[in-house]
């Protein structure tokens, strides 16, 4: 008997193929039905917010990580219940990831080093300090862990403690503020050689090994660039949002740009932006766009990304830094500590920061 060709038989397909497009029908429920529930705050479906993430069905269950702030608390039960509605689904398994106390995490991010990111992210904190939230700052620049010094903090000595949840690092405290970096952890004047594979892990633990206690706000800084380490470490992190720190030169906006497609391609919810070094104000009060002028405006509104605000290039922000004392907090009435506290009032105005936290 001749060899017959095997043939593929396109109108009875396997019972493998069979079953992978029930799962895929299954998810694309599941995520129909999570995309009506809202996150209060943002007023957004929480599948669009990227807080819904490795969502997978098997036979007739349903798993997936929930990415919450201290306040959201109430969300797993809205998704069981909606979830239960769905006639196949016989248990929702939801794996909460949160910052045990911490309310509301914000990470900082930019294009590339030397745009002003660590001192937005230090000033920022510190202007939603003094407006009386309660403020922590996590410095995870592993290329340029600059934090503790911008707030006076040196080459501090981290204690570790003993939690109910293991051991964890106590943050040091500035002005008011909880401050823990990754520098902390290096010899001084020695860079952390951490790459790619490694960096998003590092970082993705530490986080979680802080002991913050009570927190309305977390401000992460994160390293600059989008690499892949940079948006693991956001898409693994509890994490609401992401605001991005630019100055006004085409580059830098061409950088913003790919941040925003990037971090929107992977889930993450981008916040605004913050052009900084936007201009100079001159000996006769006018202001001088030294960077050039109105990149950040026309991005935002290309992007539909809003401008959180506008920083001015002023050298006491620098001398500010070197000297650990942010000017944010030794002249809030400058124009710099005005934008930075317009900002800090819009995130809560966004965030609707209570120092509610039990
Ligand atoms: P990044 O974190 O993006 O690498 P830094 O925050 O370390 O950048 O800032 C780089 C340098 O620019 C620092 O010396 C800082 O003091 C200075 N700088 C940042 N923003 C301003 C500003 N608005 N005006 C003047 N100097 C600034």
């Amino acid at each position: 008997m001749p060899n017959l060709p095997v043939l593929s038989q396109p109108n009875h397909p396997s019972a493998a193929a069979v079953s992978d497009s029930l799962t895929e029908t299954r998810k694309q429920e599941v995520i129909q039905r999570l995309k009506q529930v809202i996150e209060p705050t943002l007023k957004h479906d929480i599948v669009s917010l990227g807080m819904v993430r490795n969502l997978r069905v098997v036979d007739d269950y349903v798993y997936l990580r929930l990415y919450i702030g201290q306040h959201q608390h109430p969300l797993p039960a809205q998704i069981q219940a909606i979830l239960s509605s769905l006639s196949w689904c016989k248990k929702t398994y939801i794996q909460l990831c949160t910052i045990p106390g911490v309310r509301t995490t914000l990470a900082i991010s930019s294009g590339k080093g030397g745009v002003g990111k660590s001192t937005v992210a230090v000033n920022l904190a510190a202007a939603l300090s003094q407006q009386g939230a309660k403020v922590g700052l996590l410095d995870a620049d592993v290329y340029g862990p600059n934090v503790p010094h911008m707030l006076g903090l040196g080459q501090a000595d981290v204690q570790v403690i003993d939690t109910p949840n293991g051991q964890r690092f106590l943050p040091l405290e500035a002005h008011g503020m909880k401050v823990m970096s990754v520098g902390l952890l290096a010899e001084p004047d020695h860079p952390l050689a951490w790459r790619g594979p490694v960096l998003h892990k590092i970082v993705t633990q530490f986080i979680q090994q802080v002991d913050w206690g009570d927190l309305d706000y977390l401000l992460i800084d994160l390293p600059p660039g989008t690499g892949d380490a940079q948006i693991t470490i956001i898409q693994e992190s509890p994490i609401c949002g992401v605001i991005l720190v630019t100055t006004p030169q085409q580059v830098a906006i061409a950088d913003v740009r790919r941040s925003v497609h990037m971090f929107r391609q992977v889930g993450v919810p981008v916040l605004g932006m913050i052009e900084n070094m936007s201009y100079l104000v001159d000996h006769s009060g006018a202001a001088v766009p030294i960077f050039g002028n109105g990149g950040g405006t026309q991005l935002s509104v290309e992007l539909q990304a809003p401008l959180l605000g506008q920083i001015p290039i002023d050298a006491r922000i620098c001398t500010g830094g070197d000297a650990g004392q942010p000017l944010a907090l030794t002249d809030p009435t400058s124009a710099i500590g005005q934008v930075l506290n317009q900002m800090a009032a819009t995130l809560k105005a966004t965030f609707c920061s209570k120092p509610s936290l039990s």
